[in-house]
Parts: structure tokens; sequence; C-alpha cells
């Protein structure tokens, strides 16, 4: 397409298509990326990663026990809790790394150049942001909020989809071994029967 040879009229349309992708990249609560970049975008960083013989990692967290949160201080302050949390998330990770809003109060980080312990000391670097955020100031009171994280670095010819399903289970594993945890899915691996 010819920029020089369209009218105004055109160029106004193109302009709005552009900022309506632009929208549906970003989650309008968090300003995070949403959960199309998965499709989108990660198969190319993955096809380069593998093109270089580099490491890649996948983190999900979840926000721990957020229904009760929401239920005590309001779906307000809720929203409140969940934009810092995104916040700090993209804070304490690299310029290269991806925070997907995943699902209500699941987000997953997607790091290049990251093995498993990389990964691991990554999340842990989330999760004591969280634990450490004055959450008073958002109305958050007598008590902390805190996240549990999975870690999973890729397999050689895994599929993303088969990836990310083993953060999600060392998350579970968090989850189930008393929450504001980070669990490594070569540490629960052991005890997944197949
Ligand atoms: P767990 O520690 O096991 O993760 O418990 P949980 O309460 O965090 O998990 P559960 O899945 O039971 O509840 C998630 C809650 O998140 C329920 C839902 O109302 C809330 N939620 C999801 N999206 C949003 C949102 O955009 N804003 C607010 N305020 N709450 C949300
Ligand atoms: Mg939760
Ligand atoms: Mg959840």
């Amino acid at each position: 397409i010819r920029v020089d040879k369209m009218g105004l009229d055109e160029l106004a349309h193109m302009a709005r298509v552009i900022e309506r992708l632009n929208l549906a990249s970003k989650d309008p609560l968090t300003g995070l990326t949403t959960r199309r970049y998965l499709d989108d975008e990660l198969p190319e960083v993955m096809t380069r990663m593998k093109d270089t013989s580099t490491p890649i990692s996948a983190v999900f967290v979840d926000i721990d026990h957020f229904k009760g949160l929401n239920d005590t201080f309001g779906h307000a302050t809720g929203d409140e809790v969940l934009r810092t949390v995104a916040r700090l998330a993209v804070m304490a990770v690299r310029d290269s790394d991806t925070v997907i809003r995943y699902g209500g109060e699941e987000f997953v980080g997607i790091l290049p150049n990251c093995d498993e312990m990389g990964g691991y000391l990554m999340a842990e670097r989330v999760r004591k942001a969280v634990e450490r955020h004055d959450w008073e100031a958002h109305g958050v009171s007598r008590r902390t909020v805190t996240v549990s994280l999975g870690v999973a670095e890729h397999r050689p010819g895994e599929q993303s989809g088969a990836w990310l399903d083993r953060a999600d289970q060392a998350l579970y594993q968090a989850k189930g071994s008393g929450r504001n945890q980070t669990m490594a899915f070569s540490a629960i691996s052991a005890n997944i029967k197949r």
C-alpha cells in the first residue's frame, strides 16, 4: 500500500485500525499484554530462542486468596491490588521479559534467555516485591497481599501449551504447599505420575 496515494479518509481509517489493534493487545485494567501475545508473538520468540540455542522460561503468577480480599475490601480495592501487582511484576523483571494478564488474577511471565534457575530467581523477586509492598496504602489493612508462582523452562521440541501447562502445575504445587512461594517444575516432576 502506497501511503502517498491514500486519501485522508483512508489514512484516518488506517489510524483507527492501528489504534484498535494496539488496544486489543493491552489489558485495560493493568495495561499488561493480553494472552493474545501467546498466539501472536510467542511463536516467533520461541523460534528465535531455538535458533540460537537460548533457554526460555515461563512463570505463572496467581494472587493468593484474592476472592477473600475482594469480599473483605471490595471490588474497587481488588482492582487496585491487581493493577499494583501487575506494576510490581513488570518492575521486578527485565525489559526483555513480557508480563501477560492471563486470567482474572493470574499472570504469566515469558522470560527469554532464562533457564529454570534464572526463572526461579526472577519469580522470587516478584514474590518478595509483592510481599514487602505497603498494602495499607491501598486500603488493605491488617493483612498483606501475596502471590504463588510456578516456573518451567521450555524443553526442546515441546509445544508451548505443554510448556505453560508445566509452569501451571508448578504453581498448583506452590498453592498446595502453603502459598506465598515459588515452585520450579523440576522440583515437583518427580512426584507427578504420568
Ligand atoms: P487461591 O489462593 O487458591 O488462588 O484463591 P483465590 O481466592 O485467589 O482464587 P479464586 O480462583 O477462588 O478466586 C479468584 C477471584 O478473583 C475471584 C474473582 O472474583 C476475582 N477476580 C477475577 N478478576 C477480577 C478483576 O478484574 N477484579 C477484581 N476485583 N477481582 C477479580
Ligand atoms: Mg488466586
Ligand atoms: Mg486464579
